[in-house]
């Protein structure tokens, strides 16, 4: 490692507080210690809205228009990504986050396109606490559901987002394909979400209870985020026990694909 890249490892890891050892903490509340704004202000570097809007296409678009559904609640809104996006495709969004510099950037982003987003800062297992009123759907997108690190917690998530929608209401929610980065190891064609072709992403640790991402800067800034691997099965099992009634799960936004080659899966659960 150059002098220059061990500082700003360095540097990272003082912004970011992880502690004396990085690969221990396995904490749900740790995204607020991640997304730092120095990381945030970096973040659509990462995702390259143009090529990630371009890649994928008008999927979930499609998928609302398709049931009919109006009001949108992004749970995970980052910098603001899909709440851009569906807000210029008509939609009624509502953009929440529990990381108040995500929703500072999001807002920021709406600014610079002529929108006023709608912000709410809500951590997902109080959800119905700082939100009002039901949704036609839930976005959780982005793997952004693998933050939390505890199973109580990803079940608490599920039934938070089950209360908030209406009794037709429909929740998509991505994830990394973590079954063959656990079976096989990393691999990624970097084509789908993480589109910004002069960062690097890829997990500098793997194990069943953690894999650290590590993203690093063509300015040499590198950040890290500390995510739990959940399965696909897993992922889709926990959808059904908190009451979807219908989970259909795409890869790299087909209907059908080979089980081990997608980056992302999208499951889309329907509450009837
Ligand atoms: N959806 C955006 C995208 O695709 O660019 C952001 C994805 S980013 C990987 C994950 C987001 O989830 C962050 O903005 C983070 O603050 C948020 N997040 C993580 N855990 C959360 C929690 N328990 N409650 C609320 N938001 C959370």
């Amino acid at each position: 490692m150059s002098d220059s890249n061990a500082m700003n490892t360095e540097l990272t890891l003082t912004d970011q507080l992880y502690g004396d050892n990085p690969l221990k903490v396995r904490e749900t509340d740790q995204y607020r210690n991640e997304y730092v704004m120095s990381f945030v202000e970096k973040w659509d570097e990462l995702i390259d809205w143009q090529a990630r809007a371009e890649s994928e296409g008008q999927f979930f678009i499609d998928v609302l228009r398709a049931r009919g559904k109006e009001t949108v609640l992004d749970v995970a809104t980052g910098t603001g990504f899909h709440s851009v996006r569906l807000r210029d495709a008509g939609f009624n969004v509502t953009s929440a986050d529990g990381s108040a510099s995500m929703l500072a950037k999001a807002f920021e982003n709406g600014q610079a396109r002529g929108l006023i987003l709608k912000t709410v800062q809500a951590d997902w297992r109080w959800l119905n606490r700082d939100i009002q009123g039901k949704y036609d759907a839930i976005i959780c997108l982005g793997n952004s559901f693998t933050h939390l690190h505890e199973e109580q917690d990803r079940r608490r998530a599920l039934a938070e987002f089950y209360a908030a929608l209406k009794h037709d209401g429909v929740l998509i929610l991505d994830q990394r394909n973590y079954d063959t980065m656990l079976d096989e190891g990393f691999s990624t064609k970097h084509k789908y979400y993480y589109c910004g072709d002069k960062v690097s992403a890829e997990p500098a640790h793997i194990d069943e209870g953690l894999v650290r991402m590590l993203y690093s800067f063509p300015d040499g800034a590198q950040y890290t985020l500390n995510l739990h691997p959940i399965r696909k099965n897993y992922v889709r099992r926990l959808l059904s026990e908190a009451g979807f009634q219908r989970v259909r799960t795409y890869g790299d936004f087909q209907e059908t694909y080979a089980e081990n080659d997608p980056d992302f899966f999208i499951h889309v659960a329907e509450k009837s």
